[in-house]
């Protein structure tokens, strides 16, 4: 892959070996395979030759890898195309990776076609210990609807993102602290959270600095969302231990109904 750089335009390649070593440069705990990601209401044929393509990476990224003290997992693609999903993890399971990564979802394509292939991998992966991890996705409730399906891992832009533009997952459900109503609150943003942003501040403060447009603002907000999100997926993960996940997953999505659109939302800079 060839790319201009943002900043002065300079090019750049990148190629699953390169990508390898920036990571074991980097240092990450977990590296992933290189691959390409393609909008899944591409013909089917492109979807499939990016599928293809990233088989190819992901033996590539293989061989590069060398670092013992770092996992490398590889992507699973194949847009929303149940064959081609299957065939993907059919080929990624079979290579020795530490973890497999689903891939290419939450890009825009229907809520209803995100399931139904998380749906088509829980049987294809079958017994397969290895962990399991949702690349992009990261709703209160989209946590609840993979773990269904065998996911363990996420990661996602999207607390943060939220954050920054107001919105607050608190254990009553989501606020936005620009709402008017928070203006003279001396509640903490949820009294059930034990972030430095709740211990220490109330919702009108918050409400304060989101009006004047003080970074701290943005700041404040976003700690309290990761520790929220934190805070569910070890409530998740507890629950499924001691027998009360329906509970868990009934109270929350009671508090955290969805809004209208059916829609996954494109996720650019994850
Ligand atoms: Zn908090």
């Amino acid at each position: 892959v060839t790319f201009a750089s943002h900043i002065d335009g300079s090019p750049h390649r990148l190629t699953p070996e390169r990508s390898i070593e920036i990571q074991e440069l980097l240092g990450a705990d977990i590296a992933m395979s290189f691959d390409q990601l393609i909008d899944p209401g591409q013909a089917l044929e492109a979807v499939e030759e990016a599928m293809i393509r990233t088989h190819r990476w992901a033996e590539r990224s293989l061989a590069a890898h060398q670092r013992t003290d770092q996992a490398l997992f590889g992507i699973i693609q194949g847009g929303v195309d149940p064959a081609l999903r299957r065939r993907s993890a059919g080929a990624i399971a079979a290579l020795p990776f530490d973890g497999i990564a689903v891939g290419g979802l939450s890009v825009g394509e229907r809520r209803s076609q995100m399931l139904s292939t998380l749906d088509v991998l829980a049987e294809a992966l079958g017994d397969d210990e290895r962990v399991r991890y949702l690349m992009g996705v990261g709703s209160p409730l989209d946590f609840f609807d993979a773990v269904e399906r065998g996911i363990d891992l996420f990661d996602c832009v999207l607390p943060t993102r939220v954050a920054r533009n107001g919105q607050l997952w608190t254990s009553g459900g989501r606020l936005n602290i620009r709402n008017s109503r928070h203006q003279d609150d001396p509640g903490p943003v949820d009294p059930a959270c034990d972030c430095e942003t709740c211990r220490n501040h109330s919702r009108a403060y918050l409400a304060h600095l989101f009006r004047a447009e003080e970074l701290l603002g943005y700041r404040l907000a976003t700690l309290h969302n990761v520790t929220y999100t934190l805070w569910l997926m070890r409530a998740i993960r507890a629950a499924l231990t001691d027998g009360s996940y329906a509970s868990l997953r009934k109270s929350v999505q009671a508090r955290y109904q969805r809004a209208g659109t059916e829609a996954t939302s494109p996720v650019t800079d994850r």
